[in-house]
């Protein structure tokens, strides 16, 4: 069989491919294809990356004699020769998956450098500082990627010199210096490895393709792909760019620099980079240097200034999309090294969709899956509160919106212990590398002394919606004293600090934050996906004030309103408790009639703020003793009562006690007797022994009520059937407010829903409650009340008779935290805090399923229930009011199996708005379901 072919020419690959090509390759080809100035070269696919780790760590057959055809290409192109001491060709190795993963894999420049082509680099250049400088770079690059050395080594030796020479620059080191450290590396290499340090260009280059396969299964890579759900589907292997080398460190007229076609930061349509002269790419994104802003270019270098704002025209243009892209000048001659799709905040991605609408370089449509609904949630994202006066100790550059406070912590490993703990940390660091990944993950937000907006800092910052601050050069800071100091102001690790990534400011302590209001780009965009989607998003909402914030922010109705929440009102809670103790009916129905008016007014408070919008309200449902103290709470008290009581019976006889003692007492007695009579009286009327009788009474009947498994007891529709009052009261209180505002033309669609049902049964029962009251409120109304009535289905046993429920009901609504609790006897209450962690650490269980829906189990129950209702009732109105009501995933999976609407948290709803569009858009891809479990979809119909 024929090999594949696994290397391409920048100008021959097909730039659409970038499962093949990785995300860089395609880039390259399609720029190369445009016309930019891409320096010459070539690209190992991603297919030969998935055959070298199939096939044991060896490079495919074939595809060194490949890159040998390739290579002669690239050599007629620049007219120069790989290996060639007088003429030598230099090449940068960079990896590039599919997907992007910043700093994750591994980069060598300067390849193709040896002590003989040494010598030509110094003669074409006459510049030996020059060449050395270049050298000693790719020894310790080559050193650490492709022989393993390890980089501080390097550093030691370099410091050292610097040491000697008596600096602390990069820039002050003079040839003799570089060429002694060279020297003193090529020794380093050989003791380390054992053997000398490759000289053949050929070698050097199949050992750097080998390294960035490697570190394609690298411990980083790894990491990185899990945290951000990178799947094979998306990115497999890594592709190798073999690109010719120009340098932006030849001099003043030599140049290197990261731009974003727009700012990356805000969204504003302005040309925003950074860009150092004299240097090389890997100065600017490990923020050794901190650069200057691209605009200073227009002054410095106005002629590549204007090539580079030409560029950025044609690449928007060309891939519709903001860039985030480097380039090099070399000499005067400016060369594009590489183009990506910018990653943007999310109001970024927010201001750049609605412009990139109105400018026509793309359709409403892109411009709302532009923005992931994960993403979104960074715009909810804390800002410091306004009103707050305090001065900041130092200001760096807003590298990633946000505040976050925290323990400054100094090293990536300590900031992964802290986090671990439950600590909230801060990561500061001189500059940060891609090995500090994991301290990100442990971190509220970054803040380093060093580096640009486009350090790797202020990147990885981004990408994870963390707020971080950078180039902070007040700040100095000393990782092994584990301390800091701004000016007078001294850090010892775990001291509080706040990090304002907007204003790039920081604070000494814990500083207040207010969270964020929606900005009028947002609603735009928002409004664009509400025309997209069919799925109907509402809300949980249980008061008045929170139901005008859901409409706010684009409920269509409300899903679930808890009754329960009203119970617990201050004002309410001793009625309720009244309601609940009674001894017979008749003090019940005293309770209950007090408690109506209060729940009339709850309902008329919500259908107002909803007017025109459907209220689903669910009738009573926690166990009645979450309204009581606990037994344990009474139990005390009563101890209490009775010490105070014995003590009373000691007082009466106090004062005459005291005048038989001492006669003189007499005189300050006066208070005492006061006391002592006031005692009497109680003991008198026996309020004490009242008061104890009425706590015994108490704790006897919430011990009575007591249950082993109340989550599975005594409530929800139960409750209404043992207790009717208490539903007839709350149906009554949802009918008289519907009728009430009828009367003053108010519009309204109440939804009466019962909680826990299991049979079809209950629900007729409470159905039949349901008329009877409603004929009692029409009738001194002289009114129809339109309502609906329909049932949660949150019990495994609903599911199974959907059909015979729908007969009753006009709509369903799945409570999927309980029914997620039924379907795997997980409890709700302990589970996320006990084994859930460890599961999903052990992979036992991919997701927390109390956050992301269980398609696979709870998924199914849902999709038997739909079909069997529907099949009694086509048009049953179906939605979700369990917390997944909100999640972008169970989003998708509601509107894949048909759902009305999803109800969510009211601060969700905008997530669920924008993951609902994204839904109908996706239609035709893969649904959820079927990418985690293929058969789900074959469910047999009963
Ligand atoms: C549910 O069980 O999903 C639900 C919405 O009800 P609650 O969380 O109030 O039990
Ligand atoms: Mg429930």
């Amino acid at each position: 069989m024929k090999n594949p072919k696994y290397v391409y020419l920048f100008e021959e690959a097909d730039g659409s491919n970038k499962k093949l090509l990785g995300g860089k390759g395609a880039g390259l080809a399609e720029m190369t294809r445009m016309g930019l100035p891409v320096p010459p070269g070539f690209i190992v696919t991603t297919e030969a990356c998935l055959q070298y780790s199939e096939n044991k760590k060896k490079l495919p057959k074939g595809l060194m004699e490949e890159v040998q055809t390739n290579l002669k290409t690239v050599e007629e192109k620049t007219g120069k020769n790989f290996g060639s001491p007088q003429n030598p060709l230099f090449f940068s190795v960079r990896s590039g998956a599919a997907t992007s993963m910043p700093g994750m894999m591994d980069t060598i420049l300067n390849l193709g450098l040896n002590d003989k082509t040494l010598e030509g680099l110094i003669q074409i250049t006459s510049d030996g500082r020059f060449a050395y400088d270049a050298y000693r770079r790719f020894i310790q690059l080559f050193g650490k990627i492709a022989l393993g050395v390890e980089e501080k080594e390097f550093e030691q030796i370099l410091n050292k010199v610097k040491e000697k020479v008596g600096t602390r620059e990069d820039t002050d080191l003079e040839v003799d210096h570089l060429s002694d450290i060279c020297e003193q590396y090529l020794g380093l290499i050989k003791k380390r490895t054992g053997i000398p340090f490759p000289q053949d260009p050929m070698i050097q280059l199949k050992l750097a393709i080998e390294a960035v396969f490697k570190s394609w299964m690298g411990k980083r890579a790894v990491a990185y792909r899990k945290e951000f759900n990178i799947t094979p589907e998306m990115a497999n292997g890594t592709a190798v760019n073999v690109c010719t080398m120009v340098f932006g460190n030849m001099g003043f007229d030599s140049a290197t620099g990261v731009a974003f076609t727009r700012d990356p930061g805000t969204g504003e349509n302005v040309f925003y980079g950074e860009y150092l002269v004299n240097a090389q790419g890997e100065d600017v994104v490990a923020g050794i240097r901190t650069p200057k802003p691209i605009q200073e270019m227009k002054k410095e270098m106005p002629k590549i200034y204007r090539e580079l704002e030409r560029v950025r025209k044609t690449l928007e243009g060309h891939f519709h999309e903001v860039q985030d892209f480097e380039f090099t000048v070399e000499k005067g001659i400016l060369y594009i090294l590489q183009t990506r799709n910018g990653k943007l905040n999310a109001q970024a991605i927010v201001q750049t969709s609605k412009e990139m609408v109105a400018e026509k370089l793309i359709k409403k449509d892109q411009a709302v899956m532009r923005l992931k609904p994960q993403e979104l949630e960074q715009l909810l994202h804390k800002r410091i509160d306004p009103n707050f006066k305090g001065k900041p100790i130092a200001v760096g550059l807003p590298a990633s919106p946000g505040a976050a406070s925290g323990k400054a912590i100094f090293d990536a490993d300590e900031a992964e212990r802290v986090g671990k703990l439950g600590d909230k940390v801060i990561l500061v660091r001189e500059e940060t590398k891609p090995e500090d990944i994991h301290g990100f993950f442990a971190s509220q937000g970054i803040l380093t002394s060093r580096g640009g907006k486009t350090s790797h800092a202020a990147v990885v910052a981004r990408g994870m919606g963390k707020p971080c601050v950078s180039g902070c050069e007040e700040l100095r800071i000393d990782p092994k004293g584990r301390e800091a100091n701004i000016k007078n102001v001294h850090i010892k690790e775990g001291d509080f600090i706040t990090v304002d990534g907007s204003r790039g400011e920081v604070y000494l302590g814990e500083v207040p934050t207010v969270d964020p209001e929606i900005r009028k780009d947002l609603l735009t965009l928002l409004n664009w996906a509400d025309e997209i989607r069919t799925l109907g998003v509402r809300a949980n909402a249980d008061t008045p004030e929170a139901a005008n914030k859901a409409r706010q922010l684009g409920a269509e109705g409300i899903g679930l309103c808890r009754t329960e929440r009203m119970f617990n009102a201050a004002d309410r809670l001793p009625i309720v408790r009244e309601m609940i103790l009674a001894g017979s009916k008749e003090k019940r129905a005293e309770a209950i009639t007090k408690l109506l008016p209060m729940q009339r007014n709850d309902f008329k408070g919500i259908f107002r703020a909803m007017a025109g919008l459907p209220v689903t309200i669910r009738l009573l449902d926690p166990p009645l003793h979450e309204f009581l103290p606990s037994a344990e709470e009474l139990a005390s008290k009563l101890r209490n009562l009775k010490e105070v009581e014995e003590a009373f019976s000691t007082m009466e006889n106090i004062s005459d006690a005291m005048k038989y003692l001492d006669p003189s007492f007499r005189e300050s007695l006066g208070l005492l007797d006061h006391v002592v009579t006031d005692i009497i009286e109680i003991k008198e009327k026996r309020l004490d022994k009242k008061l104890i009788r009425k706590q015994q009474e108490t704790l006897r009947k919430v011990k009575e009520m007591m249950e082993i498994n109340p989550m599975l007891g005594h409530r929800g529709v139960r409750l209404g059937i043992t207790y009717p009052e208490i539903y007839k009261m709350q149906i009554q209180a949802i009918l008289e407010a519907a009728a009430e505002l009828m009367k003053e033309g108010v519009h309204i669609q109440p939804e009466i829903m019962v909680p826990q049902v299991c049979t079809a049964q209950e629900l007729k029962w409470v159905y039949q409650l349901v008329k009877k009251v409603q004929r009692e409120v029409e009738k001194p109304y002289k009114i129809q009340i339109p309502f609906k009535f329909g049932t949660m289905i949150e019990v495994v046993r609903a599911c199974m008779r959907a059909g015979r429920m729908a007969e009753v009901a006009d709509f369903f609504s799945f409570g999927t935290n309980d029914l997620t609790q039924a379907t795997f006897s997980f409890s709700r209450e302990d589970a996320e805090n006990k084994f859930l962690p460890l599961y999903n650490q052990r992979k036992i269980l991919q997701d927390n399923p109390f956050e992301v829906l269980d398609v696979k189990g709870v998924g199914r129950l849902m999709m038997i229930a739909i079909e069997w209702g529907r099949k009694t009732k086509p048009d049953l109105k179906i939605g979700i009011c369990g917390e997944h009501g909100g999640h972008p995933e169970s989003v998708e999976f509601s509107h894949s199996i048909g759902l009305s609407y999803v109800s969510c948290s009211v601060p969700r709803l905008p997530i669920a708005r924008l993951a609902a569009a994204h839904a109908k858009l996706k239609e035709g891809e893969k649904r959820p379901s079927e990418k985690y479990d293929p058969d789900v979809f074959g469910i047999p119909t009963v």
